[in-house]
């Protein structure tokens, strides 16, 4: 079949018009018949199944009936009518209820006469009733194709608003494959047909709409999964290798006396041998000529920046620039001061850039880097300003890549005719599955180690009742000479009662801890810049005992002597915050406890976040966790959810599928790079469609 019948307009599809037309778009970008086509349903409903009455349950299920109405009412209240049917089998009765179109039914219905019906049962003073049923005589049934399993559409308020109902839609579907002048075109080799036993595409495409059995169903399911998936990864993946094909990358060829010194001089600790491996990957990157793009994943205190710096002074040693960056200014002044002590009497030349820097210094600067007397540039977001040039930028680092977006990502390529390398480092891990759909282009490394003497942090859940005895146990670890953070929530939606909840847990804390033997910091987002810096540095330095804030300690901070963390409501943070969180204590040789304050009534899935972070400490576990609990999209936040709008894959249920998915797409690649073979020509074709989406190149940086 040829592509215009499916690239006509909705709105020529009998029943549409331009009306509909534009809602359909707009609530779910469907545009033409291939759009339709690939509105799958979300789930099935099993028809071949008849219950008796005696069968109900009062748990709400959708269900099919056979049976005979003996009675019909009106029933007259305050708001409106409703009309009331008695609906018998030879096991027992039940009610239908219609508030709307009564006239209808009453005029329509035929008493005493076997009925199918169809719909959702309630149980609702002493009976069981179903609102609006669907309804067909049963001689009707008898005659009629049988589905067995009705497909159920995505669907919005709206569009069922407008009338554009369920049963309308499968309508449109039947009256699309009715129409169709011929067959879909195949979108997969024979090879991978055979090899994986998929169903044809038209077959597939018939039988996810009309399925004639659970089994064809699963099989069109597999097959339309497997096919999108593929074609994702085949995205990403030929991404990968045209880069390494095409974009030259600085070659840093030598070791030089920087990293060498900085390793037998400098170094204060013995790398862990998760860290010498990282290390090692990345000289290898450094050392080919093609650019480096490499995610770098380690929990908390895994030890990133040591690998970073010696990253850098690759950089250096071959003559070219680096900048690091980091989302907060905090961070950034912490990694200036922690990488300049690290560097000693190295001859480095370092400079900080953040919005707070004075014009004097920003001039001077700008300067030393166009001129190339300056080697490394750390920062937070000033470094990307278009005033920011470089004589030569070898590597950029971005510290915490979940707060900067793609995007970020992409502007520094255009710092320099030949992009730098760039390594991005991220404390959240990110689960296997994520990363390979999300940064299927990117190298990924893995510190999966800490360094050693670490005590694990101890976690524990309290309840109000036990605050007594928690402030006693603050008071013992300061007596210690530790210090204690409590972070409480602040969330955008309420907002205004968080900064009361802040401020009275801030008033009860000075009772419960005078001056002069406790000194209490605070640090949130509603104070100036400057006064939140003072605050903080009064911690960092020790002091204060006790610093209360919101999450804006979240990322990074390190302040090794702080040995216990106290989350209030911790029910209402999400698990990587909490994991995050958490990372801010442990970072000294001390043993260290994270304390979750919550409350008693807690919903299922708090209980699994904070049953979770008492039970273990691995990053990644907790990030499994997450992404099971929250879904693909809510994890990596709107911005880079775009490339997980899959229209039927779940890479979190279909992962094995992604898996073989991916597999399958690199062999392609490795025997037919460009696609030439004719055997792969249905591939290119469907290929060639699919970068033609837009909603793709969103995601791609
Ligand atoms: P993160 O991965 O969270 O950025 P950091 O780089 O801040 O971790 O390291 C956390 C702490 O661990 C720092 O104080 C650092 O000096 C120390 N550290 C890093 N590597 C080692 C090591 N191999 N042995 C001992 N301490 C280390
Ligand atoms: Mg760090």
């Amino acid at each position: 079949m040829n592509g215009s019948y499916l690239q006509t307009p909705i709105s020529y599809l009998k029943g549409v018009g331009p009306n509909r037309a534009s809602i359909l778009q707009s609530e779910l970008n469907i545009q033409s018949y291939r759009d339709l086509l690939h509105h799958f349903p979300h789930r099935y409903i099993d028809k071949t199944k008849y219950y008796t009455i005696q069968e109900l349950l009062k748990g709400n299920a959708e269900i099919q009936l056979v049976g005979k109405i003996v009675h019909l009412r009106t029933i007259e209240q305050k708001r409106g009518s409703r009309l009331v049917a008695r609906f018998e089998d030879t096991t027992g009765q039940m009610e239908l209820v219609w508030f709307r179109g009564q006239r209808w039914i009453k005029e329509n219905i035929k008493l005493n006469t076997a009925y199918v019906i169809f719909g959702r049962v309630n149980w609702f003073n002493g009976v069981f009733s179903m609102p609006h049923p669907e309804m067909e005589l049963l001689s009707e049934h008898q005659k009629g194709i049988k589905v067995a399993l009705q497909p159920i559409y995505p669907s919005t308020e709206k569009l069922v608003a407008k009338g554009i109902s369920n049963r309308v839609v499968g309508k449109w579907m039947k009256q699309l494959f009715t129409e169709m002048p011929g067959s879909f075109r195949e979108t997969l080799s024979d090879n991978l047909l055979e090899q994986l036993k998929l169903l044809s595409k038209s077959k597939a495409m018939f039988h996810i709409h009309f399925p004639k059995n659970i089994e064809y169903l699963n099989r069109a399911q597999f097959r339309l999964k497997f096919e999108e998936l593929f074609y994702l990864q085949l995205l990403l993946l030929s991404n990968k290798l045209a880069r390494k094909r095409k974009i030259k990358g600085h070659g840093f060829p030598k070791v030089g006396t920087l990293f060498n010194n900085f390793y037998t001089n400098n170094l204060p600790f013995d790398l862990t041998s998760a860290q010498k491996k990282v290390v090692k990957e990345i000289r290898s990157d450094l050392g080919s000529n093609a650019q480096m793009n490499r995610l770098l994943q380690g929990d908390v205190g895994s030890g990133k920046t040591v690998v970073a710096l010696m990253a850098i002074l690759l950089a250096i040693d071959n003559n070219f620039q680096a900048c690091l960056m980091a989302p907060t200014e905090i961070l950034a002044n912490q990694h200036f001061s922690g990488i300049k002590e690290l560097l000693g009497q190295l001859p480095v030349n370092i400079e900080i850039l953040t919005g707070s820097t004075k014009q004097k210094d920003r001039k001077r600067i700008h300067g030393a880097l166009e001129d190339g007397t300056l080697n490394l540039l750390i920062g937070t977001h000033a470094v990307l300003e278009e005033k920011v040039r470089f004589k030569s930028l070898g590597l950029a680092i971005i510290d915490e890549q979940h707060r900067f977006g793609v995007a970020q990502r992409a502007k520094l390529w255009h710092k320099n005719a030949i992009p730098p390398h760039v390594l991005v480092m991220t404390a959240t891990p990110i689960p296997r599955t994520l990363a390979m759909s999300l940064y299927g282009d990117l190298d990924i490394s893995v510190i999966d180690e800490l360094p050693p003497g670490r005590k694990s942090v101890k976690t524990v859940l309290r309840s109000d009742k036990n605050r007594l005895k928690v402030f006693q146990f603050i008071r013992d670890e300061i007596r210690k000479g530790r210090q204690v953070y409590i972070v409480y929530p602040l969330i955008k939606e309420s907002e205004a009662l968080d900064y009361k909840d802040l401020m009275d847990g801030y008033e009860s804390l000075i009772r419960d801890f005078p001056l002069p033997n406790y000194q209490i910091s605070i640090v949130h987002g509603k104070m100036k810049a400057a006064d939140k810096d003072y605050e903080m540095d009064r911690f960092v330095q020790g002091k204060t005992q006790i610093m209360v804030a919101t999450t804006v300690i979240e990322v990074g901070v390190n302040v090794p002597n702080a040995s216990v963390m106290i989350i209030e409501s911790a029910e209402r943070f999400g698990l990587t915050q909490l994991h995050q969180l958490r990372g801010r204590v442990g970072r000294g040789a001390e043993q260290s406890y994270c304390i979750l304050m919550a409350g008693h009534k807690l919903s299922s899935e708090a209980k699994t976040r904070l049953e979770t972070m008492t039970r273990t400490n691995d990053g990644f576990e907790i990030a499994e966790v997450d992404l099971k609990l929250r879904g693909p999209g809510d994890l990596m936040g709107t911005q880079q959810s775009g490339i997980l709008n899959l229209r039927i894959a779940d890479i979190v249920k279909d992962n094995t599928l992604l898996q073989r998915a991916r597999f399958c797409a690199k062999q392609l690649l490795k025997e037919d790079p460009k696609l030439e073979n004719s055997s792969n020509q249905n591939i290119k074709i469907a290929f060639q469609q699919f970068l033609q989406k837009k909603d793709i190149w969103n995601y791609i940086s």
